[in-house]
């Protein structure tokens, strides 16, 4: 299945070929300023299923140096992806257009969690990584 994403304003649009995988939300406080929200919602897409459609010249990364980072709308500040190594690695789930049959597979780091934030109930939580990694790393 194709999916596709926006962010806030619109300018920047992205399409996946393949189905995106290891959905996951972290609670760490480290997401929680990343994605200025209770927690980061993010799955990984398949190596060379990720394509910008329009409004790459908008995007800026952040951190600007180092093996991870996360790119964003400079026009609008939605955070769209992760780049691991120069490679679109996963995206935020908040921008994608269409999210029928997304799941996410685990709460992580829900040991740090905002002190405000109340967990849904029935979803599976683990308090850091889960221990099985396959559950947010495999298709
Ligand atoms: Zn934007
Ligand atoms: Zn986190």
């Amino acid at each position: 299945m194709t999916r596709t994403g926006s962010c806030f304003c619109g300018a920047v649009t992205y399409r996946i070929k393949t189905e995106v995988f290891g959905a996951r939300s972290c609670h760490c406080s480290r997401c929680r300023k990343a994605f200025s929200a209770q927690a980061s919602a993010y799955a990984l897409v398949q190596p060379g299923s990720f394509s910008w459609v329009s409004g790459e010249e908008y995007l800026s990364v952040f951190p600007p140096e180092g093996p991870a980072s996360k790119a964003f709308c400079r026009i609008c500040g939605s955070a769209l992806c992760g780049i691991y190594e120069g490679e679109v690695h996963g995206i935020t789930l908040g921008c994608l257009n269409e999210d029928e049959g997304i799941e996410l597979k685990a709460h992580i780091f829900t040991g740090s969690k905002a002190a405000w934030e109340d967990l849904p109930a029935g979803v599976p939580k683990f308090e850091e990584f889960p221990p099985d990694l396959q559950l947010i790393t495999k298709p």
